[in-house]
């Protein structure tokens, strides 16, 4: 690991101002952005601590007038789980959180770090190997390589690398949004629908955050529907990231969805969602029917790589499997306010 410079900063105007200089980075719980440093994958000059400020509701979970909530960037993924609210409210968020890492990790991981977390494509931590996003122009390992745990939608001729987060999957089917402040004092709030950049030609540029720019906190609406479910394949029970996960939010009146949301993680270059699926569901009834034509649709532009053809149907799968188990009756929650 190379040398850097450690500064603790105690309000989000510190930080900025702290960081606003070439090389500088923030760090938070630390359990990504320490393990390339340590691979000197990244290396910052300067490190700026942001996981115990708590100014400006960085390090809380607050209620909003119009039933929504807004979470400060400094909360860790475990408190987040825990919170009461989110577990009533916000369900599939609490389940998500709770698919990801292990206990230790996230006690430490903050909701800021989780979204920006890298990839984990193996060819990013290995710099013997060309990698587009690591090295900008060095070409993509990957495509010719082992390419198991890539994805199959939004990626491109540079790179064809998964956003990791389990986290970020539930807040795209929630409608979030980032609240972000720059060094200038300029608060900005960015839909997370827009956030995370597609790999494009440019794959090192993975958000539209500005240089110094720190994530305040996360915004949801109020949750379209009390149905919610986050189911997440993967190779081990814990400590493994997703092969593919579904998020689904679902709204039920008369026995027909009146209103969808889906979200996918393991198979996008970004947490992925697709909105003419959701259009397609609404006012349809369960049936076999339903759930073969939704995966046919969801993978009409999907592209295996060779070695992650086998997320093609296993996308297809869960869908069926996650549409099945929210529309079933059993799965009305009177304390969502569901008709
Ligand atoms: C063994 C292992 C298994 C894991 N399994 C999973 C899993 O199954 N699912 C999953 O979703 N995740 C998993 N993770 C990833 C883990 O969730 C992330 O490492 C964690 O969420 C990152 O949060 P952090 O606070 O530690 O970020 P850090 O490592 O501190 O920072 C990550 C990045 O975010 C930036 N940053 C942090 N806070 C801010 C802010 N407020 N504003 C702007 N930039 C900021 C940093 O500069 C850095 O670039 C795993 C990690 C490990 C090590
Ligand atoms: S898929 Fe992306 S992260 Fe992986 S080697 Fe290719 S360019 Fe690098």
């Amino acid at each position: 690991m190379r040398p850097f410079d450690y500064h603790r900063a105690t309000s989000p105007a510190e930080a900025t101002r702290l960081a606003d200089q070439k090389g500088s980075a923030f760090i938070a719980g630390g359990t990504n952005l320490l393990d390339l440093m340590k691979l000197e994958v990244m290396a910052p000059d300067r490190l700026v601590d942001v996981s115990r400020v708590d100014a400006d509701g960085m390090g809380g979970i607050e209620p909003q007038p119009d039933g929504g909530l807004r979470i400060g960037a400094s909360v860790t993924n475990s408190a987040l789980a825990a919170d009461p609210l989110v577990r009533r409210q916000y369900p599939l968020l609490s389940r998500a959180l709770l698919a990801g890492a292990t206990a230790q990790l996230r006690n430490k991981a903050t909701t800021g770090g989780n979204l920006l977390q890298r990839t984990r494509c193996y060819y990013f931590y290995d710099r013997d190997t060309p990698c587009n996003k690591r090295s900008p122009g060095s070409g993509c390992a990957a495509q010719k390589g082992v390419n198991r745990n890539h994805a199959i939608f939004g990626t491109s001729p540079a790179c064809i690398a998964t956003h990791p987060s389990d986290m970020a999957v539930a807040l795209r089917a929630l409608d979030a949004r980032v609240e972000l402040l720059s060094p200038r004092g300029k608060r900005r709030i960015v839909p997370l629908e827009g956030f995370h950049r597609l790999p494009g030609d440019s794959p090192h540029l993975e958000t539209v955050l500005a240089p110094g720019e720190l994530i305040l906190a996360v915004h949801l609406p109020p949750p379209i529907g009390p149905r919610q479910i986050y189911r997440k394949v993967r190779d081990r029970a814990s400590y493994a990231f997703a092969l593919v996960s579904v998020a689904v939010v679902l709204r039920m009146e008369d026995g027909r969805i009146s209103e969808a949301a889906c979200a996918f993680g393991g198979v996008g270059t970004v947490p992925w969602r697709d909105p003419a699926l959701e259009i397609f569901l609404k006012g349809e009834a369960a049936s076999e029917a339903l759930f073969d034509e939704a995966g046919r649709l969801l993978l009409r532009d999907a592209r295996g790589q060779g070695g992650n053809d086998f997320k093609i149907p296993l996308l297809k799968r869960t869908l069926r499997a996650v549409l099945a188990e929210a529309m079933a009756e059993r799965a009305s929650n009177p304390a969502g306010g569901e008709a």
